[in-house]
């Protein structure tokens, strides 16, 4: 079968890799896990051989089949459909337990995944995900460095990520043009923790990230607060009146989104 790169397939042909992403997924011997783009099984195989329950979501009519042909033990649910619109409150829901996710994810719709996952935190553990090597150093960055933006942000805000490992184009066929980084992403929100209101915040750090080289000031009246409130709220969260966005952590956005909010 002829890969589909408008589907971004690129399957895994490094067994030891498929091997570590299940490693990565810590204890799942009594759990459920969905796989996200399942493809030819690279990936499936090894999650088959040692979780309760495999939940393997594929688009492609003709892997799903193939799949289904191959896993054919009741532990391994093969489901035809496009991810972004798989309910995994409602899979959830149905197997009592908050899911482990998995997945070398169609780089195309990285980003509607990533935050189709953090939509749907309150219904998953953890996940361990193969993306495009920059998209890994985006959402992992931290203050102060290139990287950082609104992204890392709305996706660090559900749980802590880190990078895993990284992949060359060699351990895929057909080889994709890029590296890809492996990272794991727990699912633990922090909005009650920072003191901040879910849809409200990431909003605030969408309009402060939008002209990433002009300062929080600047950002700010450009969405419609006065220049006096803004200098106001810096002073109060202790943040130099000349800053950038992009030098500041996630607890010090979030004081000033306080601070804002109180005025
Ligand atoms: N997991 C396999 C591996 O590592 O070899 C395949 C990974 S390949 C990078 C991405 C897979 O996602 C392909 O099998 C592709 O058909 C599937 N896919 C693409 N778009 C999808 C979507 N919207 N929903 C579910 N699967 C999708």
């Amino acid at each position: 079968m002829r890969a589909k790169p408008k589907l971004g397939q690129n399957f895994l042909v490094d067994g030891q890799a498929a091997q570590r992403i299940v490693a990565a997924l810590g204890e799942i011997a009594g759990r459920t896990v969905v796989e996200i783009g399942p493809g030819q099984g690279a990936i499936t195989e090894s999650l088959a051989a040692r979780a309760k329950h495999v939940v393997a979501v594929e688009l492609d009519r003709e892997l799903a089949a193939s799949l289904r042909g191959r896993f054919k033990a009741a532990r391994v649910t093969v489901v035809e459909q496009d991810v972004l619109r798989f309910d995994f409150a409602a899979a959830a829901a149905e197997f009592g337990e908050r899911l482990r996710v998995a997945g070398n994810l169609p780089y195309a719709i990285t980003s509607s995944i990533l935050l189709k996952l953090a939509a749907s935190h309150a219904a998953l553990d953890l996940a361990v995900l193969m993306v495009q090597r920059e998209v890994a150093e985006r959402i992992t960055a931290t203050a102060g460095t290139r990287d950082y933006g609104s992204f890392s942000i709305a996706m660090q805000m559900y749980g802590p990520i880190e990078q895993l490992f990284t992949l060359p184009p060699s351990a895929f066929s057909p080889p994709p043009k890029v590296y890809s980084t492996v990272f794991r992403w727990r699912f633990a929100p922090r909005f009650a923790e920072l003191g901040v209101e879910e849809a409200g915040f990431l909003r605030f750090v969408r309009q402060i990230f939008a002209q990433k080289r002009k300062t929080l000031v600047n950002n700010l009246r450009a969405a419609g607060v006065a220049t006096d409130a803004a200098a106001a709220a810096l002073a109060a969260a202790g943040i130099d009146q000349q800053t950038r966005a992009e030098a500041v952590p996630i607890e010090g956005l979030a004081m000033l989104w306080c601070e804002l909010e109180e005025r």
